[in-house]
């Protein structure tokens, strides 16, 4: 255990008066100064660094086929439970692939944005956009489908082409 000291205070600190006005002063300079740090959000948008974790999402090959292999690694790995997968079996004999996401949603409304199911990811099928503001009008508009999150993922090229046929 450690002792915190108590800042000692000045006479004029202990006069209390004089701080409201050191205060008063400081939001007056803000108000007459250029703007430094505030944004007219939603009309002003603010510069995300590179690697900002927003929502995640799930992205196809540029073949247009979806990346999942419905592991479940994502599954597993998401701390808030927030990502609920329904794999199924590819039929066809020579597909590389054994199974894919028959149904795959997020709950936006438990996901934290910790980039775990990214990053837990074999295949790279899941990523994390820039995208941090998911406002709705219902909670169960918030809960996005598989449709809804390749919609939002769009394409990214595959060297691998995993679904080509052996
Ligand atoms: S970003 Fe984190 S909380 Fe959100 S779905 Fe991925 S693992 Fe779960
Ligand atoms: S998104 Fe990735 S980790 Fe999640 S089930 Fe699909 S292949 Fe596995």
């Amino acid at each position: 255990m450690s002792t915190v000291e108590r800042p000692r205070l000045s006479f004029w600190q202990k006069l209390y008066l004089p701080e409201i006005f050191r205060g008063l002063v400081i939001t007056f300079r803000h108000l007459v100064e250029p703007r430094k740090f505030t944004l007219r959000y939603p009309e002003e948008k603010p510069v995300l660094p590179r690697g900002y974790r927003g929502a995640p999402t799930l992205v196809r090959d540029d073949e247009g086929r979806e990346k999942c292999v419905a592991c479940s690694m994502c599954e597993v790995v998401c701390p808030p439970k927030a990502i609920r997968i329904q794999p199924a079996e590819i039929q066809d004999p020579n597909s590389k692939i054994e199974r894919y996401p028959e149904e795959f949603q997020i709950n936006m409304l438990r996901c934290i944005f910790c980039g775990l199911c990214e990053e837990a990811c074999p295949e790279n099928a899941i990523v994390l956009l820039q995208d941090f503001s998911l406002a709705d009008y219902t909670r169960e508009e918030l809960i996005f489908d598989k449709r809804k999150l390749y919609e939002l993922g769009g394409t990214i090229p595959d060297p691998i082409k995993k679904w080509k046929r052996k």
